[in-house]
């Protein structure tokens, strides 16, 4: 049995909708349709009257080009729901978008939502999740930990007796699981991940030249030369911001090692997350790892040579998981085809019909 009767008839009207709320993006995926939704998990807030003015792209737009009352907001930053209202506009916004676009999606025929949420969320932190979902139109919505959807999505063997490892390295979190028999055995979640790395771009940049650069030319250099290992070609990028001792404009040129020797420090930060979860990890599970190796997902992935540092460091295979940013998404649409599997592993539930 998969569906209940009731259920299969809501299948043929109704798409289902998969929400990757991730701290630095959330993606939406909606079943049977290939166009996907990807909007940055930004919410400006008027500091003053707590009132939400933008969510997404729209909210981005308006860091640094707004009066100073009114401030950007990344509600799941730090991997956890630090400000539930503004998560739960948040979601309401996306939902709202899913509408616009295919209006007669939440309109007619109410779909279900499964979300994808960090680890380590609260009960009730969780309910409210879902109650925003439900409020916003949802017929059903469950909730999903975040290492779990990517281990899906990464074709991982979840539900077999055999340990698997997925590091994902998304922007605020880097979370380490170890999964078996549809659970969560080890779970490590450090809040340094890929703005970190940005971060130490910027300190290195102003410490090596005396200047100061934005977050957004930090992250494109991390993803266009940024690497982990030292055997990648050398490539040089130009880089433009204010001279600390002048104030004047000023521009220098940087090397791929120059930011490696900046981002190296995060990747040994989450190098040593992985080696305390291998601690923790029964030793039988740690075969199975040896066997298959630790899968990454998560922008981070992505960086020139994530998995060859870890691996070199870590005498374990590593591998990256296809399309490593879209494991969670991917995750949360294959659970909307399997309900048996779904209903096993959701955090919550919770039903209006
Ligand atoms: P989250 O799930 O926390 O929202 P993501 O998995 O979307 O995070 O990853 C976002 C992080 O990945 C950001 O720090 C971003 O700079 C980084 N990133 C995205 N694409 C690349 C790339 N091609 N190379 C390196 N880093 C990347
Ligand atoms: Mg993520």
């Amino acid at each position: 049995m998969a569906f209940s009767a009731t259920e299969k008839i809501w299948q043929l009207v109704t798409h289902d909708v998969g929400i990757d709320l991730g701290t630095a993006n959330t993606r939406i995926s909606i079943k049977g349709q290939t166009e996907k939704i990807y909007e940055p998990s930004v919410v400006a807030v008027n500091k003053r009257t707590g009132e939400v003015l933008a969510v997404g792209v729209e909210a981005r737009r308006m860091i640094g080009r707004t009066p100073g009352n009114i401030v950007a907001v990344r509600p799941l930053r730090d991997g956890v729901i630090s400000d539930f209202d503004t998560t739960e506009a948040m979601i309401r916004y996306f939902i709202r978008k899913v509408h616009d676009q295919f209006p007669k999606l939440f309109g007619i025929v109410r779909p279900r939502v499964v979300i994808g949420i960090p680890s380590g969320i609260t009960e009730v932190e969780g309910r409210a999740v879902i109650d925003a979902a439900i409020s916003a139109g949802a017929r059903k919505a469950y909730i999903i930990e975040e290492p779990m959807a990517a281990a899906i999505g990464a074709k991982l063997p979840i539900e077999d007796a055999t340990g698997s490892m997925i590091v994902d390295i998304g922007g605020g979190t880097t979370d380490i699981a170890v999964i078996s028999l549809g659970g969560i055995v080890v779970d490590n979640t450090i809040r340094v991940a890929g703005d970190e790395m940005d971060l130490e771009i910027i300190a290195y940049v102003k410490e090596k030249f005396g200047l100061l650069i934005g977050e957004k030319q930090a992250e494109d250099l991390k993803i266009a030369i940024g690497s982990a290992i030292s055997d990648v070609e050398e490539e040089t990028r130009e880089i433009k911001g204010r001279d600390i001792n002048t104030g004047l404009p000023k521009k220098v040129k940087i090397t791929t090692s120059e930011v490696r020797s900046a981002i190296i420090k995060v990747f040994k930060i989450i190098l040593q997350a992985i080696k305390d979860a291998l601690e923790k990890t029964p030793p039988e599970m740690l075969s199975d790892i040896l066997d298959r190796g630790i899968v990454l997902a998560g922008g981070g992935a992505m960086i020139k040579g994530a998995d060859k540092y870890l691996e070199r460091n870590l005498d374990t295979p590593v591998v990256i998981a296809d399309e490593p940013i879209m494991a969670v998404l991917r995750g949360t649409e294959t659970l909307l085809d399997e309900i048996e599997l779904l209903e096993k592993i959701q955090v919550k539930d919770h039903e209006i019909i």
